[in-house]
C-alpha cells in the first residue's frame, strides 16, 4: 500500500483501477541511413500513414467528421507522400527524424499564412503529423475517450483540450502530479463532480495501470493498493459524505437569504451547455461564469458565429429567465488552444491573453460579440469581460460592442438593448480603480483565481508555491472590500466567481464584505446556501471589521475557523 498526499480539488471518494493517461514528449531518434534504407524508410512512413489515417477514419465514424476531415485529406496527400521521399533521399536520416522537420516546417508554414484557414489547419496537421509519428515509435496516442469502464484517471497534467473526450460516468476520480485548487482540471473536477487530487508530484510514475486506487478528494490523500481495512475505512467514510451531501441538496430550493432577512445569489461556474442540468439540480440562482473558451478548445476547429450561438441560446433557453453570465474569451495563460501558439509568450500569465487576445483578433472577437449579442432575446442574458486591467482597454471594447450593435441593427437582427455589460476584476489595477470603472460598467464579478496570483505574485497552477495561495491573505482582502465598496458606492452590484466564492470558510467573510452574489462549482451550492441561511448580516459584518486589521491570513483564517466552529458547529456539518 502507498500513501500519497496532494492538493484536495474536487471532493467526495472514489475507488477504482487506476488508467495511466501520460501524454510526455517522444525522444525522437536520428541516425543517418545508407542509401539503400531509403525505401526501406519510405516503406516504414508509408505503413505508418496507412494505421494513423485508419485509426482516424474509425474514429470520425459517428461523430462529427468535420471535425476530422482536414487530417484525413492530409493522410492522402500526394505532396506530404512526395516531400518524404525527397526529404529521405537528400537527408540520409531515419524517417522519424526527417517527419518531424516536415511536419515543423509546414506547421510553421501554415501558422504564418494570412488565410485564416489555413492558419486553423495547423494544429489539425501537427495531430495528423503526431499520430503518424505514434505509429513509427509505437507510442499509439492515448485519448480519454478510449477509456471503455469505470476507472480512476492517473495522469502528469490534463490539458484543458484533453478533458473534452472525458466521460465523467467512467472518470471516477483524478489524481494528478500538477495541478492546484483553481487549476482547469480542478474546475472540471468540480463541475463534474469528480473527486480529484492535484499536485501529487510523481504519483504518475509509482501506479501501474490497473492498481487500485482510492482517491479521497475531500482530504486530498491518494491511496494504492490499500489494504482490507483501509479499504473498509474508506469504504464508510465515502457513505458518509454521501449521506451529508444528499442533506444538502435538499436545501436547494430554498432562498440563500440570513437570518435576518439579506437575500444573495447564489450562482454556478460551467464551461459546457451540458452542466445546466446540474446548476438547476443544486439550486443555481444563476450563472454567475460560463466561460466561454471551452467551446474553443474543440480540437481542429474554431467555432462559428453560429455554433457560438446555439450554445448561448441553449444554455439561456434551459436556464428560463434565470441571469446567465456568459464570459467573452479568456484564451492564453493557462488556457492552452490547439492550433493558437499563444505559447511563445516568454511568460504567459502576464501576456496575451484574454481580452488582450480578443483586442489584437477583432475578426474572432467580433464573431463571439454577434452571436452573444444574438442569443440574448432567448433569456436574461449579462455579458462580462475577463481581466481587464483599466478604464482604457474597456474603452476600446465598448466602442467594439457598439458597433456590432450597429451592424446588427443595419441587419435587422434583432437582439435585447438592455443587456448589462459587466467586468471581472482579477488584476490588482482593476481593484485599485474600481471606482473610476465602476462609473463604466453595469456590474463587477470578482476573479479571485487570477487576482490572488497577480496580487501575491503566485502562479495558480504552481504547486511548488501553493502555500503562499492565500485568499485570506489581507492584501487580498483589502483589493476585495475595495471593490465591494467602490461599486456599491455607484450603485452597481458585485459577485465573485474565482474559487474563493465556493470556499465554505470564506463565505462569512466575502458575506461580510458585502458580496452580493457567489458563483462557484455547482457541487458546492448547497453548502454555501446552508451557511448564510444559519448567520446574521450584521453579526458577520461586525465579526470581519476585526479580521481587517490583523496582519496575516494565517491570523486571519485561525480567526474564521474559530467562528465557524464556535458560531455554527461547523467540522461536525
Ligand atoms: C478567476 O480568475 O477567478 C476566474 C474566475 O477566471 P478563470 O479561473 O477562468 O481564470
Ligand atoms: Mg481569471
Amino acid at each position: 500500500m502507498m500513501e500519497f498526499v496532494g492538493i484536495s480539488a474536487s471532493p467526495g471518494i472514489a475507488r477504482g483501477r487506476a488508467f495511466l493517461f501520460i501524454e510526455d514528449k517522444p525522444t525522437i531518434p536520428h541516425y543517418e541511413i545508407p542509401a539503400s534504407q531509403v525505401d526501406h524508410e519510405n516503406e516504414r512512413f508509408l505503413t505508418a500513414l496507412r494505421q494513423a489515417s485508419d485509426e482516424v477514419k474509425a474514429l470520425a465514424k459517428g461523430r462529427e467528421a468535420k471535425l476530422f476531415e482536414a487530417q484525413i485529406l492530409m493522410f492522402d496527400d500526394p505532396d506530404l507522400k512526395s516531400r518524404v521521399r525527397t526529404a529521405l533521399q537528400e537527408a540520409r536520416s531515419n524517417v522519424e527524424w526527417v517527419l518531424v522537420q516536415i511536419i515543423e516546417e509546414m506547421s510553421g508554414k501554415l501558422a504564418a499564412s494570412d488565410s485564416q484557414y489555413l492558419r486553423e489547419r495547423t494544429i489539425d496537421f501537427s495531430d495528423a503529423g503526431t499520430r503518424i509519428l505514434g505509429h513509427l515509435l509505437y507510442r499509439p496516442k492515448a485519448r480519454l475517450s478510449d477509456v471503455r469502464e469505470q476507472v480512476i484517471l492517473v495522469t502528469h497534467n490534463l490539458m484543458p483540450s484533453d478533458t473534452l473526450g472525458l466521460d465523467p460516468t467512467l472518470v471516477l476520480g483524478i489524481a494528478a502530479d500538477v495541478g492546484g485548487k483553481t487549476s482547469h482540471t480542478a474546475i472540471l473536477a468540480r463541475s463534474s463532480e469528480i473527486p480529484a487530487v492535484l499536485g501529487l508530484s510523481d504519483i504518475s510514475r509509482h501506479v501501474k495501470n490497473g492498481d487500485e486506487v482510492i482517491v479521497d478528494g475531500t482530504a486530498g490523500a491518494v491511496i494504492v493498493n490499500p489494504d482490507d481495512a483501509t479499504r473498509a475505512r474508506y469504504e464508510e467514510r465515502k457513505r458518509e459524505w454521501a449521506r451529508k451531501y444528499a442533506i444538502l441538496k435538499e436545501l436547494r430550493e430554498l432562498p440563500a437569504e440570513t437570518m435576518d432577512g439579506k437575500l444573495v445569489s447564489i450562482e454556478a461556474n460551467i464551461e459546457t451547455p451540458d452542466e445546466v442540468d446540474s446548476v438547476l439540480t443544486h439550486g443555481g440562482d444563476g450563472i454567475g461564469l460560463f466561460r466561454s473558451e471551452f467551446l474553443f478548445l474543440q480540437p481542429n476547429r474554431f467555432p462559428t458565429e453560429e455554433d457560438q450561438y446555439q450554445a448561448y441560446s441553449s444554455v439561456l433557453k434551459a436556464m428560463r429567465g434565470k441571469s446567465v453570465t456568459i464570459r467573452t474569451l479568456d484564451l492564453g495563460g493557462d488556457k492552452v488552444m490547439p492550433g493558437i501558439s499563444l505559447e511563445t509568450d516568454a511568460n504567459p500569465l502576464l501576456g496575451w491573453r484574454a481580452v488582450r487576445f480578443c483586442l489584437s483578433r477583432p475578426e474572432l472577437f467580433r464573431l463571439q460579440l454577434r452571436a452573444l449579442l444574438r442569443s440574448s432575446v432567448h433569456g436574461s442574458l449579462r455579458i462580462m469581460f475577463p481581466l481587464i486591467s483599466g478604464a482604457e482597454e474597456l474603452a476600446r471594447i465598448n466602442t467594439m460592442l457598439g458597433e456590432v450593435r450597429e451592424e446588427l441593427r443595419r441587419e435587422k437582427v434583432s437582439f435585447r438593448e438592455d443587456i448589462p455589460i459587466g467586468i471581472m476584476i482579477e488584476v490588482p489595477s482593476a481593484a485599485m480603480t474600481s471606482d473610476i470603472l465602476a462609473a463604466r460598467a453595469d456590474f463587477f464579478s470578482i476573479g479571485t483565481n487570477d487576482l490572488i496570483q497577480y496580487s501575491l505574485a503566485v502562479d495558480r497552477g504552481n504547486q511548488r508555491v501553493a502555500y503562499l495561495y492565500e485568499p485570506f491573505h489581507p492584501g487580498v482582502l483589502r483589493l476585495v472590500r475595495m471593490t465591494i465598496e467602490n461599486a456599491h458606492a455607484r450603485g452597481i452590484p458585485v459577485g465573485m466567481c474565482g474559487e474563493m466564492a465556493g470556499d465554505p470558510l470564506a463565505t462569512i467573510v466575502l458575506l461580510g464584505l458585502g458580496l452580493d452574489s457567489f458563483s462557484m462549482g455547482p457541487i458546492g451550492i448547497p453548502l454555501i446556501k446552508r451557511i448564510i441561511r444559519s448567520v446574521g448580516v450584521m453579526e458577520v459584518e461586525t465579526f470581519v471589521r476585526g479580521l481587517i486589521p490583523m496582519s496575516s491570513g494565517a491570523e486571519i483564517e485561525t480567526a474564521v475557523r474559530r467562528w465557524m466552529e464556535e458560531r455554527l458547529g461547523f467540522s461536525s456539518w
